[in-house]
């Protein structure tokens, strides 16, 4: 599969899938998706992101809970 992003070659992959609502942020980890070798973007399948997005909003208990540290951006000066 190419990329549509940048036309490279993409390679099958699981990777983990953010997802931020509002101060919320969910992961949703061992998703299938196609990854580009050349600019890393993820490309997920139509039946795939159905899935995602029905995990998203069904707010299901989660697997596991973990702490998200959180920093503000500053220049090195
Ligand atoms: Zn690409």
């Amino acid at each position: 599969m190419r990329c549509p992003f940048c036309g490279g070659e993409s390679v099958k992959e699981t990777v983990t899938f953010s997802y931020e609502e509002e101060d919320r942020y969910i992961f949703i980890e061992h998703v299938p998706a196609d990854v580009c070798a050349r600019c890393g973007e993820k490309i997920y399948s139509p039946e795939v992101t159905d899935d995602l997005l029905r995990i998203a909003r069904k707010k299901l208990k989660p697997a596991r809970k973990i702490e998200v540290p959180v920093y503000e951006f500053v220049t090195n000066q």
